[in-house]
């Protein structure tokens, strides 16, 4: 009797051993293994009073579509009576190779790769405050969907709704299908910007990135066909029912890929947990090692990182990379074994974008020096850190020194709008790396330097949309001193 029941109580603890490391193995290897991330307090009180977008998302790959289900809880926080709002629905620039941002010529080859393929929106049930609106696109490339309201008095609130089915396109781009990846970069409709007592309509301009939004908070639920394995800004976690949740605050926008077939790392720095997608886990891990690297340098130099995750998605385009909240999006082709250096830099470029376009806003259609300037400049300081001063006298030269001596149309400056550039050699040239050298200037005329700058702008604007004057205004005052020729001989005058 006694043996028997030591033999059954060793069974329990064994089943009870088996039962943990189970869990232990499943926990492993879910790709939030290493503890679901907290949101900070800063970022959640940075998120009290935000727009509230609910996204419900269902990928169909069969049909090539995404159907969109959002509702969107907004607060008049303009001063003016509005009568109606703007939405940016940016997949509707795909419809037309006239429209199309992937249709510039320098483009075109590498990004439709099997001929021109549609995209766009078809919007169902548009409704406020539980009633029909009417709505109307009201710029040439429908990017830019205005609807209208009942008076929505300054401090009132109000809900709207609309469902919508998005056309992916075949399209090596931000936003497209290519070789088993969705990529799918501002394909949910966000609201605009309002300033100067309008909301903004700029077009989709081909030559940088046009996109321009206030922070708000994200729900989101995905639905994806199983063994799908989705990326995103938001965190996700997958349920019962087998869609993915997730909540991020306080971005401006949400952007996922979702993956057919995929190799995942996945490690957690301090609080951030670091997800890098690609497709050996040899190139998951090179591109997680980078992204490791440059969140470290750039919390030191600029605050702390804000978002509680960061995913590196490997993709499809002929880019070196593209910035969104709390994920970036990288080249394929910097993976290659021919350019590592190539693709630290661009993760660390797209790193900086964390502090310099997702947590300090600025009008990318306007002042695209704003954010790309900043973050050439940041690389700059990266590579300073990391492999020492000749190593960042070499990229400087090559990067600024060379910028300023090359031969670019003469009307073109680095505080142009992306509107007067026609192709990314000029754009690349002009914004990156002339901008980058009214950085290097002010390092020299700040008494603290650029960096303990650009740490109190980011503090002193984390989340909110900063222009062109309000930086100037808080350069002067930090400085005490009159930046304004600096910033007109660097940014407006051209060579
Ligand atoms: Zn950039």
């Amino acid at each position: 009797m006694l043996s028997r029941m030591a033999h059954g109580w060793q069974r329990i603890a064994a089943l009870c051993c088996a039962a943990v490391l189970l869990c232990l193995l499943i926990w492993h290897f879910l790709p939030w293994s290493s503890g679901i991330p907290k949101f900070t307090q800063a970022l959640k009180n940075a998120s009290e009073g935000l727009t509230d977008y609910t996204v419900e998302l269902r990928l169909i790959p069969e049909e090539k579509t995404e159907a969109i289900s959002e509702t969107i809880r907004y607060r008049n926080d303009t001063g003016d009576t509005l009568n109606w709002l703007v939405l940016r629905t940016w997949l509707n620039a795909f419809e037309t190779e006239e429209t199309s941002p992937a249709a510039l010529e320098e483009l075109y080859g590498a990004c439709y790769l099997n001929g021109f393929s549609y995209g766009g929106l078809t919007l169902y049930d548009v409704t406020w405050n539980g009633q029909p609106a009417e709505y109307a696109y009201v710029n040439p490339d429908k990017t830019a969907l205005r609807i209208n309201i009942p008076a929505l008095e300054p401090g009132e609130s109000g809900t709207l709704f609309f469902r919508c089915v998005a056309a992916i396109p075949d399209c090596a781009y931000r936003t497209g299908w290519a070789n088993g990846c969705w990529q799918l970069g501002n394909v949910v409709p966000l609201l605009s910007v309002y300033s100067d007592k309008d909301w903004q309509t700029d077009a989709y301009s081909p030559i940088g990135d046009p996109f321009v939004s206030e922070c708000g908070n994200f729900h989101v639920s995905l639905h994806a066909p199983e063994g799908y394995v989705p990326a995103c800004s938001a965190v996700l976690t997958k349920g019962k029912d087998g869609s993915w949740q997730g909540d991020l605050l306080s971005a401006r926008d949400l952007a996922l890929c979702v993956y057919e077939n995929i190799k995942v790392a996945k490690e957690k720095a301090g609080s951030t947990l670091i997800l890098s997608y690609a497709d050996t886990e040899d190139h998951a891990k090179r591109a997680l090692s980078s992204a490791k690297k440059a969140l470290r340098v750039f919390s030191e130099l600029y605050g702390d990182y804000p978002y509680p995750a960061f995913s590196v998605c490997q993709v499809n385009f002929p880019f070196g990379g593209m910035e969104y909240p709390a994920l970036c999006m990288v080249g394929i082709d910097q993976y290659s074994a021919e350019k590592a250096d190539s693709l630290e830099l661009t993760v660390a470029h797209e790193t900086a974008h964390q502090w310099f376009y997702a947590m300090v806003g600025s009008d990318q259609a306007l002042s695209p020096w704003q954010d790309e300037a900043l973050c050439e400049y940041a690389v700059l300081r990266y590579v300073q850190n990391r492999y020492g001063q000749s190593s960042f006298e070499a990229l400087k030269y090559y990067r600024v020194d060379a910028a300023i001596m090359e031969s670019v149309p003469g009307s073109l400056t680095p505080g142009s709008p992306i509107s007067y550039f026609s192709n990314y050699q000029d754009y690349r040239t002009v914004v990156y790396g002339r901008g980058a050298a009214l950085l290097m200037a002010l390092d020299d005329f700040l008494p603290g330097g650029t960096d303990a700058f650009l740490k109190a702008y980011a503090k002193e604007f984390a989340f909110q949309h900063v222009t062109r004057k309000q930086f100037e205004a808080f350069l002067n005052d930090y400085s005490g001193l009159d930046a304004s020729p600096l910033l007109l001989d660097y940014l407006d005058t051209a060579m």
